[in-house]
Parts: C-alpha cells; structure tokens; sequence
C-alpha cells in the first residue's frame, strides 16, 4: 500500500495502483503477497488511460508521470461507487438538531430555512421563542464548526460556508423575531465589532472574511465597507456602542491613515481597543507608529484566523489583562529592537549611489523600436525600402475594452487565490495534499462553477489601456517622455527612488531609470505604461450575494475578479513584448512559466508597479493616470490615497532592456527625500508623507 500511499482518500485511484502494481510484479517473479483481494480490480476492466498513466509512475516510465496521474486521478474519485446520490441525503434521517449541526460543518445551505422552521415550531410547542433557536441549537452548531476551525480541522471557506447556512435560517427567524419582540429584549451578541478599510483605501476581501468569521463566533459586526473617512468610523463606533473597532488596508499610504485614526480616538478619549489588519500593515509598524499615538490596546492581527482569539481575549474579564500584557511585551521588544536597526543601518550619499548605477554598456546597445511606431512611420513614408529610421512616430496609445474574459481565465495564478483563502500549500499540490484536500477541492470547484458563469454571462467588464512612449533617462534618477521621436517635447517626467542602503563591493545602487538609456546617449529609446480592470460590473453582482446572504460566493467572485485583473497584466504583458513592442516576437512559455517570470531571465523586460518596491511612491500612478487618460478608457479612478478604483486592477510601467530587473528601492536617507522633493515641486515634508514606508530616518514633526 505504500506504493499508492499519496492517494489516501481516492481508494478508487489506490485499488487500481495495486492491481497494476502486482500484475508487472507477479510477472517479474514475486510469489506472495498480502492483499485484500475483495477490493481488487481486475488489471483488464482497469480503464485504459487510468492504467497507461499508473504503469508511467509504477515502471517510471516517463519524468512527467506523476503530474500525469494527478490530472485524472480526481476523475475516477467520483466514479469510485463512493455513496452518491440518494445516499448523500442519509444525514436528512436524524434528529433535527443533530441535521443543523451536520448542514453548519458542512456548509449545506439547502436545508437551511427548512430546518430552523422545523426548529421554531419545536420549541414553539415547548413555549419557547423563535430567539431561542438561534441562542440554541443554531449556536449550538457554530460552536462546533469554532472549536474545528480552532483545532485546524475546518478552514476559512469551510467556515465561511457555514456562515450562509447560518445567515440563511437566521433570515427565516427573523420576521417571527421580529413580531414577538419584547421591550427591552437584549443584544444576544458577545461582543460588537465595527470594521472599515481606512479612507483612501479599497481592501476588501480580506476584511469582509474577517467579518464573517467573528459573525460565525456570535459577535455582531458593523462593516462600513471602504475609504471611510476617520470620523465616520468613530461616529458609528460610538452609535452603535462598540466594543472593538476594526481597521484594515492594502497600500502603504493607509499605514499613515491608521496613525491619524489613533491620534483621533486618543484625542477625543476613546478606551475602546483598536485592531490593525491587512496586507502593508505589520506587528513592527503596529508597534512602533500607531501603539505609540493611543493609549488604549492596539493589537495587529495577522490573519483572518487570528481574530477571534484577540477579539475574545479583549473582550475577557479573565484573558483580557494577560493579553494586553503579552502584546506590551511584544512591541516593546519590537520598538527597542526598530530603535538599534536604525542606528545601525548605513547609508551611502545620493551622489555615490548615483555614481553606482547599474552598468548598461549603452555605446553598443540598440533599443528596440515598438512596432506599433514603426508601422506608423512606414504609414507616414510609403517607401518600400526605406528602413524608417528617420522618420518620426509619436506615442502610442491603445485601449481594449471588453476583454474576452475566456482569454484571460488561462492566465490565471491560482496560488494567490488560496492564500487569500488562508488556504496553505502550493497549488495544485494542495487539492492533492490529504491535510486540506477536501476543503481545498471544495473550494475550487466552487470557484470554477462561478468563474464559468463570470464568463458565460459577462458578470464582469475587462478593459486595459496601455502606451508606449519615445523615452530617455535625465537627471539621474528619472525618465522624460517625449511626445514623438524626435525627442523634443517632453510630455511628462517619471522620478524614480534609488537604492542608497550600504551595499557590498560590486553591487549597484539601482534604479528604474537606469533602464532607459540616458538622454546624452542620443539613442532612441521608450518606456511603456499599462492599466488593466477586470472589476467593473463586479460590486452589483456583489451586493446581490450579499444580500442574498451568501457573503461566501460574494467572496468567491471578489477573488476571481483580483485573479482576472492580475491574469490581464500578465497577458497583455505578453502581447506587448509579442506583438505591440516587439522585441520578444518569438518567445514561447507556458502560464506556468509566465507566472515565474521566466521572460525577466531571457531578455523579456519587466513591468514594475507604482507602489511595490522597486517604485515605491505612489503619486507616480497621476503621471501614469494623465498619460493614458485612464479613467476615461479603462474606467479605473485613482483614491486620494492613490489606490484603484474598482479594485480588481493593477497598473506599471513596462521596461524593455534585457537587464531590466525587479529589486527593493528600500529605505532612503534624507539627501535623496530633499532631491526628490525639489524634482516632484514637493515640500519636504509632502516627500516625507508620501515616501513615509522608505524614510531611513525620523521625520521632524
Ligand atoms: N501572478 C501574480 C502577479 C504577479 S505579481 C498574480 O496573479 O497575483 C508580480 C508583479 O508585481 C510584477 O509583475 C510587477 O508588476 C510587480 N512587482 C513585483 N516586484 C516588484 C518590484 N520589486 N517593484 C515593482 N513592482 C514589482
């Protein structure tokens, strides 16, 4: 049996490893055995492909067998004579409060309006109130999916399935609720929670996963939804009696909007404990900036996982004082440990990381000519062998609207997506892996059966806008870009930040704009820009799961949007560097190695984002905004934090010279903050906000 080990759970896959595992042994010489010959099947009945892509992995046949094999094995898990059908329905056979147990772990939401009725005349003819069938039997349940979820046994899209089966005989409770509500009736919560992504910013899944599970521990929970403002969250804390407030946000400029939102709550005394999630914040920056402007407790949660532990805790007479204890603990290590890191890191001057750029020998480089120019100039000359050199092409800019999304859905990366799941492991590994098969099989099914209608029915709108411009590096650090080829009108700078932390010999102090050549070069050169949606038409379809109580589905398609906008970025990248540009006319890879950007190592390019490392500052996406008039022709807006709106969008600069490379512009002394002040029309301090996540030294207040 160890030969078919890594299929526990698919026995019909193990049975028929072994039937042909002892057919080729058997005929090799082997003459005894110990086998369960009632579940053998006969070598000849095994189905032909299922047996050819075993016999690959049993005599090592060929190197892709395995991955051969696990792309059908899930086809034979149905048809293994596991109880199906009728069978399934064996749990509708017992006790009531037994079935909504079963139906809340095992997120069936069929049952769910059924079952509480049955429920509510039950306790009905008991004289009990349709309130007890939640405070009952349906907590009762929820209890048992916490305490699996506690225990590793249940995972986030296990337990947000439960949520819908509880929403939805919750819906059903409530107008009888409703008509014998009593004066004075209590809030049967443990606790309130009022969550909201900071103004400026558009983080949303995670957040909204967030709240379904602390609804799916019993506490209630207000979610204001996106860029609210600081005032408006502490409003309805205090309207709706809060016991915690929650806030969360994507982008580095919402870190800031955290401080001001402490600064706030300290100011107008607020007690309440305040929580920090998302993926730019961190415990070091909860620690150090925000802990330290309000006096009250100020937790970082990790992850979806970790909230209800911090919410109980600080909701605990008991847990609360060692909770608050261990997190002082914590972040004062934390803030001594940030204090000594800044002493000790070093940083070279502006002028000697200028002076160590990335060496690109431009004298013998040729860039290469984007051929939508190209074909403009042969357009403007006529001539048959004229090579077009001299003549002048302006920029190029070209918007596709209503993307077909069944292109796109073979672009996907799929690994991101279970991670917003909280989902471990590689994927597919993890569909296979028996730790999380199930949860993980369940899910993308889920997935796939949604994502299909996405397509068939054009849930969502994909557009994309793109340029490329005649462009030349200047002033060191940045890149000017010309309204044609003749080089002569700038149209628009774009100021990049360079790496100034000390460095070891021989490695460069690099920066984006060391990519293009240098105006004194004389060569023509360019830089291109992109900005891709697959989010419009996605917050009706949305708010329609939403309020049809099913925020698992909502989730779903919020994700798969994400996942088509980053699919888009991919495959336009392709085209441009295949088609639109060019220069990689030839290049042949699969998703899998687009994914891992095997194009950066063979001379693809690279297409940086504004707001990730090796571009930092975020301001830049206005330039990239007004150069590909955006809003208009992909209808994406920017926030005042300079996040995009919808949110299933990504947007960069694309680079084409094959030394181009991904790198972390990191922190930046104050000679480099001043240079780019001056360069941006900013004041220092305006430097200071907007480079605040990179400044390698204390701002003066
Ligand atoms: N396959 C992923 C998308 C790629 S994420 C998904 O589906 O989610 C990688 C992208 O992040 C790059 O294409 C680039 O746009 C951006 N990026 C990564 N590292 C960067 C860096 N150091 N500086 C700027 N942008 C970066």
């Amino acid at each position: 049996s160890n030969v078919s080990f890594s299929f526990r759970g698919n026995n019909f896959v193990r049975e028929a490893i072994h039937s042909v595992f002892l057919y080729h042994a058997i005929r090799a010489g082997m003459d005894m055995g110990i086998v369960n010959a009632g579940v053998l099947p006969v070598y000849e009945d095994i189905d032909a492909e299922l047996r050819t892509r075993i016999e690959d992995v049993i005599l090592n046949r060929r190197p892709d067998g395995t991955e051969r094999l696990l792309e059908i094995a899930e086809r034979f898990r149905a048809s293994a004579g596991e109880k199906k059908g009728g069978d399934d329905l064996a749990w509708r056979d017992k006790p009531v409060r037994e079935r909504i147990t079963y139906a809340l772990v095992k997120g069936i939401d069929a049952f769910a309006e059924a079952d509480a009725e049955e429920l509510r005349v039950q306790l009905a003819a008991d004289g009990k109130r349709p309130i007890e069938v939640i405070e009952g039997p349906l907590m009762e349940g929820m209890n048992v999916v916490g305490d699996l979820f506690g225990a590793g046994k249940m995972f986030l899209p296990q337990v947000v399935k439960s949520a819908r089966v509880m929403k939805k005989a919750v819906a059903h409770l409530i107008p009888f609720i409703e008509a014998e509500k009593k004066p004075g009736d209590a809030q049967q919560a443990k606790g309130k929670i009022v969550m909201a992504t900071v103004k400026g910013d558009v983080h949303d899944i995670g957040k909204n996963i967030v709240g379904v599970v602390l609804q799916c521990n019993n506490y209630e929970v207000v979610d204001l939804g996106v860029m609210v403002p600081p005032q408006k969250i502490l409003d309805a804390a205090r309207e709706h009696k809060a016991d915690v407030i929650g806030l969360s946000g994507l982008i580095t400029p919402s870190l800031d909007e955290m401080v001001t939102l402490a600064k706030e709550m300290e100011r107008q005394g607020f007690e309440l404990p305040l929580l920090i999630g998302g993926a730019t914040t961190s415990r070091a920056h909860t620690a150090v900036k925000i802990d330290r402007a309000y006096h009250g407790p100020v937790i970082w949660v990790k992850d979806a996982s970790r909230s209800v532990p911090v919410v109980a805790g600080l909701l605990s007479a008991e847990q609360k004082p060692a909770l608050l204890a261990s997190t002082r603990k914590d972040y004062d290590e934390i803030r001594e440990r940030h204090a000594n890191k800044d002493r000790q890191e070093k940083f070279v001057t502006l002028a000697e990381a200028r002076a160590n750029r990335t060496p690109i020998d431009w004298a013998g480089y040729q860039p290469p000519r984007p051929r939508l120019l190209l074909q403009q100039a042969r357009d403007v000359c006529g001539g048959a062998d004229c090579d077009h050199r001299h003549h002048v092409a302006t920029q190029f800019v070209k918007t596709l609207r209503d993307y077909p999304l069944a292109e796109l859905r073979e672009y996907i990366d799929w690994q991101p997506y279970f991670i917003a799941w909280e989902m471990k492991g590689r994927f597919p590994d993890l569909l296979n892996n028996p730790a999380t098969s199930e949860a993980a099989r369940k899910l993308w099914d889920d997935t796939q059966a949604i994502l299909d209608r996405v397509v068939a029915e054009k849930w969502l709108t994909a557009n994309a806008v793109f340029g490329l411009f005649p462009a030349r590096q200047v002033d060191d650090d940045d890149i000017a870009v010309y309204s044609d080829e003749s080089y002569a009108h700038e149209i628009a700078r774009l100021h990049g930040i360079r790496q100034q932390s000390e460095h070891r010999p021989g490695v460069p102090h690099r920066c984006l704009a060391d990519f293009v050549a240098p105006a004194a070069s004389g060569l023509h050169d360019y830089v291109g820009a992109f900005a891709v949606t697959a989010g419009i038409g996605a917050s009706e379809r949305i708010a329609a799961f939403r309020k049809a109580n099913d925020d698992y589905s909502a989730i779903i398609l919020e994700a798969i949007a994400d996942r088509l906008a980053e699919a888009f970025a991919e495959r336009l990248h392709q085209r441009v560097r295949k088609e639109f540009w060019g220069y990689a006319a030839d290049e042949h890879f699969s998703n899998d190695e687009l994914i891992a950007e095997k194009y950066i190592g063979s001379g693809g390019g690279i297409r940086p984002a504004p707001g990730y490392p090796a571009c930092p500052e975020h301001t830049e996406k206005q330039t990239l905004w007004q150069l590909l008039d955006v809003e208009n022709n992909a209808g994406i807006s920017l926030t005042d934090s300079m996040a995009m709106w919808p949110g299933a969008a990504v947007s960069g600069w694309y680079f084409s010279h094959p030394q181009s490379q991904y790198f972390v512009a990191g922190r930046i002394n104050k000679d480099q903050v001043a240079d780019y002040a001056k360069r941006k029309n900013w004041t220092l301090a305006q430097a200071e906000k907007w480079l605040a996540s990179n400044l390698g030294y204390e701002p003066e207040d």
